[in-house]
């Protein structure tokens, strides 16, 4: 990367084509946690309000798409309950609008339970369990299947994101799987993945994997997802907004998680998750994520940039 600001940089986990990603894999009794039913789909509307908010910011970094979400259908053909042409039109803003920004990537495929390769069944047993018992040998014909679901949807993905600890227990395995499954889909040497979550001094990516001419850096959140709370309350005031964009940074730019993390020589890298900034349909987290946006412009501007994963890789690979 060129100058001298430090990277700062979005991760956005588990949106997916019109299926509430999280609804699917929410427990039994599907509320939030003061009681309300949680909504069970997301319009494409609230993609449209989060590009804008994108494009108005220059927020940059990676955004996930789930290529079966919830074992519901694909991403690439049909999703029982919802109509074809709304699913291409997520598609189609995610391309248009997002990907200037973003680096794509599946989360797995079902963000819920595993599927069997052999037979096409989504089964019991989560998908990050499952991934504790796979090798490097079966991760890369998991992960493929991921890559090529979007790719034939017309995502280019650059990486992979894990559910939950998909693949912390075997990360060795796992790292290696991320490039082979990335060169055989795209024929490319270089490839990325979001797994781990680091706080502490100097937390930033790392090359995770080097095998037959490929590299995979791994690049971690440092930032936890303190957005998440407000799908769990109807507290929607300017108070409430600020509250938990100052836990992030505050107006004079001085406290909160980010400036935290400059301070110990750390890459501000901020978990989110489309749950939370759609805040069960009242949209509260794009409020506080604009928030948060626009104090980091203001307060650490000459300091800090954003940056999308693939320019993370690009700068871990220059400088290892
Ligand atoms: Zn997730």
């Amino acid at each position: 990367m060129n100058g001298n600001k430090t990277p700062i940089s979005l991760i956005v986990d588990d949106p997916a084509p019109r299926v509430f990603v999280y609804y699917e894999h929410a427990g039994a009794d599907k509320r939030t946690l003061d009681g309300r039913p949680l909504r069970d789909n997301v319009p494409n509307a609230f993609l449209d309000r989060f590009c804008d908010l994108v494009e108005r910011r220059g927020i940059r970094g990676k955004y996930s798409v789930v290529p079966i979400p919830g074992g519901r259908g694909r991403v690439d053909g049909e999703i029982p309950g919802f109509p074809r042409e709304e699913i291409a039109a997520w598609l189609e803003t995610v391309n248009a609008r997002l990907k200037p920004f973003f680096d794509f990537c599946p989360e797995m495929l079902t963000h819920a339970g595993y599927l069997d390769l052999a037979t096409g069944k989504m089964m019991d047993e989560q998908e990050n369990l499952w991934s504790f018992r796979q090798d490097a040998e079966t991760l890369t014909e998991y992960r493929s299947l991921a890559l090529e679901i979007l790719k034939n949807a017309g995502i280019d993905a650059t990486g992979f994101t894990s559910p939950w600890d998909f693949g912390e227990k075997n990360e060795d395995a796992y790292a290696r799987a991320v490039g082979r499954a990335m060169e055989r889909v795209w024929g490319r040497k270089e490839s990325w993945y979001f797994c781990r979550s680091l706080g502490g001094r100097g937390a930033r990516p790392w090359i995770a994997a080097e095998e037959d001419g490929r590299r995979v850096a791994a690049i971690p959140g440092t930032i936890g997802d303190m957005i998440w709370q407000a799908m769990d309350t109807t507290d929607t005031s300017e108070e409430y907004v600020d509250w938990i964009a100052d836990l992030y940074i505050t107006e004079n730019g001085k406290y909160g998680e980010i400036p935290k993390r400059l301070a110990v020589d750390s890459w501000p890298i901020l978990t989110v998750h489309w749950q939370s900034l759609f805040s069960n349909g009242a949209e509260t987290g794009l409020r506080v994520l604009d928030r948060i946006a626009g104090r980091v412009e203001r307060a650490l501007g000459d300091r800090v940039e954003w940056r999308s994963f693939g320019d993370l890789m690009r700068w871990t690979m220059e400088n290892r």
